[in-house]
């Protein structure tokens, strides 16, 4: 089995104002979802590291930016998956600043995740974030959580409609962080965004 580049991940550092950052060189992939969308036990799962993206949920924690370091100058960045109604007006016109600014000028992000549950995709805020991406012509993948949820006939609609609708701007896949469905296909997304695995067009292993 191959070896896990992303299991290195530390806690590095959370920023809820610019000057908290870390410097801006290397490369690094955020991800992004709505809150209870998966995105913790994606990050978990991608790493092989249970309690890891426990930290970005502490309190204090869940309007930060959550610095993960996988490698010198190479991170993961755990977004804010907030609702709306639960935020003051003020957190939220703090964070939609701060998050323009960083997706505009951060010149070390290389590519946006977006975690969706794969009952529920493409929400608003799910769309919000795509923009960015798209806006600023950067890498960007749609990943299909809780895909256990769903029967393969399901599955496969869902995986269809998502691909039909943003029509080849971002890759889409379905994912199970409890039945470990698409984990190898992820990483590898991720750690070829990153520059830790030679390049190349990700091959998933045929259906048995
Ligand atoms: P976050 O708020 O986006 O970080 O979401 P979490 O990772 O904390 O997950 C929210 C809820 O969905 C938790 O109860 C998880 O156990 C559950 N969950 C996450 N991933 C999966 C999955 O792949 N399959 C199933 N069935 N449940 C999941």
């Amino acid at each position: 089995m191959a070896a896990n580049l992303l299991q290195n991940a530390e806690y590095r550092c959370a920023a809820h104002l610019p000057h908290q950052l870390p410097p801006d060189q290397g490369l690094e992939v955020a991800f992004s979802g709505r809150s209870n969308a998966g995105k913790s036990s994606a990050l978990n799962a991608l790493c092989q590291r249970s309690g890891l993206a426990r930290t970005s949920k502490t309190p204090g924690r869940t309007q930060q930016l959550v610095f993960f370091q996988v490698a010198e100058d190479r991170h993961l960045v755990d977004l804010p998956g907030y609702g709306y109604a639960e935020v003051p007006l003020h957190l939220r016109v703090h964070w939609q600043e701060f998050i323009d600014g960083y997706f505009q000028s951060r010149k070390a992000l290389t590519g946006l995740v977006v975690v969706m549950d794969s009952r529920h995709p493409l929400k608003d805020f799910d769309r919000h974030m795509m923009g960015y991406a798209f806006t600023r012509g950067l890498n960007c993948h749609a990943l299909l959580t809780k895909a256990d949820k769903l029967s393969r006939s399901d599955q496969a609609q869902t995986l269809a409609a998502v691909k039909r609708e943003l029509a080849g701007r971002a890759s889409v896949q379905l994912f199970s962080a409890s039945a470990r469905q698409g984990v190898d296909e992820a990483r590898a997304i991720v750690t070829g965004w990153l520059g830790l695995t030679p390049k190349g067009p990700y091959r998933a292993p045929s259906p048995e």
